[in-house]
């Protein structure tokens, strides 16, 4: 990866697999700059899952739009956009757990408010009203 303050060739000094998510997490450092940052290697689900839509299309999963449907359910909180970035991933290993490719529209959408539910009641109702076919 080429490093973000000055483009040089870096490389990775160490690397974690995620106990609860499918991700990697590698510390890296410029082999010019010197500097170090971070990197989350996260599973491209677009490449990998497909959504069967209420119109029995298949649409390839777009992680963006489950944060962002997420985050507009946590808009009271203050703390709205990294709660989003926690519970996308938390939905997202649920989502994962199911073991299947295809996956129907209707089942994220109970993943998803389940979640919001456990986390808070307002981002649960939220989310299920602003959901419901
Ligand atoms: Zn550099």
């Amino acid at each position: 990866m080429m490093c973000p303050y000055c483009n040089s060739d870096s490389q990775v000094t160490n690397s974690r697999p995620s106990a609860k998510h499918p991700e990697v997490w590698r510390r890296r450092a410029c082999k010019v700059c010197g500097n170090i940052w971070t990197t989350r290697e996260l599973v491209d689900l677009s490449t990998t899952h497909r959504v069967r839509t209420t119109q029995n299309r298949l649409e390839p999963f777009q992680r963006d739009k489950l944060f962002l449907s997420i985050k507009d359910s946590c808009a009271h909180r203050k703390t709205a956009l990294m709660d989003a970035t926690y519970l996308t991933d938390t939905v997202l290993t649920h989502v994962l757990q199911q073991n299947q490719s295809e996956i129907p529209r209707g089942q994220i959408i109970k993943i998803t408010a389940l979640v919001l539910e456990r986390f808070d009641a307002t981002a649960g109702a939220v989310y299920i009203a602003t959901h419901s076919d």
